[in-house]
């Protein structure tokens, strides 16, 4: 549809814009990195403290460095393509109920302020197959606009389910949704959240992560459905084909590398 193509053309130009950012960044630190080590590493002249300034230039010069690595993970969408493999959404969805723990559960305990989180797994879903840390990031962003839109509490579901195929599919498709009992979209929010840096919450927000799901769900021939009340709630899940035929599950859960933002 054209708002797909319009969508698709902002998250190129953002990427465009992003690399072009990181390429300059780079190019202005990898002077100050150079140097800074290079004098850290002539023993004579240093005095204690001026070590230690310098370690923490260095160190500062570190962060930008990863922040800027991020960023073009972030945006390397069409770039690379990332091996696809079958994956349960329950256990998915189980895994980042845990992950976000602290940003739920870490509100004042008092009655009506506490966001209870559950999940409604459906048995036997089949596997999808996809990119397992993109889902993941996908989920931990929908849970934390959850989190957000309660600001005084309320119910957070992760629920899965299985539909019928899609148009043009043989198999049945499998849906994951992350539901709230939050303040809701108007229409214009509706509209408008899947687009860069669109946000309703000012300094506190970057716009980014609808857009960031969007780009991953696109990738995954993943359909977005987004409901919403004003008032009442949110809900927005992610459909995806289902695998022809059952796999064998995963030996191991595999090992999660992810802090929660503070
Ligand atoms: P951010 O969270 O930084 O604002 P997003 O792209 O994740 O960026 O979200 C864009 C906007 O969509 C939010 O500012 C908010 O207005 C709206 N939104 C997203 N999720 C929800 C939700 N669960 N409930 C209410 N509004 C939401």
């Amino acid at each position: 549809t054209q708002q797909a193509v319009l969508q698709q053309e902002r998250l190129r130009s953002l990427g465009q814009m992003a690399s072009g950012i990181a390429h300059d960044i780079n190019n202005a630190i990898l002077p100050a990195m150079l140097y800074t080590e290079g004098l850290l590493e002539s023993e004579k002249g240093l005095s204690t403290s001026g070590r230690q300034q310098l370690e923490v230039v260095l160190r500062a010069i570190d962060d930008v460095a990863a922040t800027v690595a991020r960023m073009g993970e972030f945006y390397r969408q069409h770039g690379r393509q990332m091996p696809f493999a079958p994956l349960s959404l329950n256990r998915l969805a189980q895994q980042v109920g845990e992950l976000t723990r602290a940003r739920w559960s870490d509100m004042p305990q008092q009655r009506g302020l506490v966001v209870n989180l559950r999940t409604e797994l459906e048995a036997d879903l089949p596997d999808v197959s996809g990119v397992e840390n993109e889902i993941r990031e996908a989920l931990i962003n929908l849970v934390f606009n959850a989190v957000d839109a309660m600001p005084s509490g309320g119910d957070l579901v992760i629920r899965t389910r299985r539909l019928p195929p899609r148009e043009g599919e043989g198999t049945d498709s499998v849906c994951i949704e992350v539901a709230d009992t939050g303040v809701g979209m108007d229409e214009e929010t509706r509209k408008r959240c899947l687009e860069p840096f669109f946000t309703t919450k000012g300094e506190r927000g970057t716009g980014l992560g609808l857009a960031m799901i969007y780009g991953i769900a696109q990738r995954h021939h993943a359909t977005i459905d987004i409901e919403s009340e004003v008032g009442r709630g949110t809900t927005i899940g992610l459909r995806f084909a289902g695998c022809p035929r059952p796999v064998a599950a995963a030996a191991a859960p595999s090992q999660v590398a992810y802090r929660t933002a503070a």
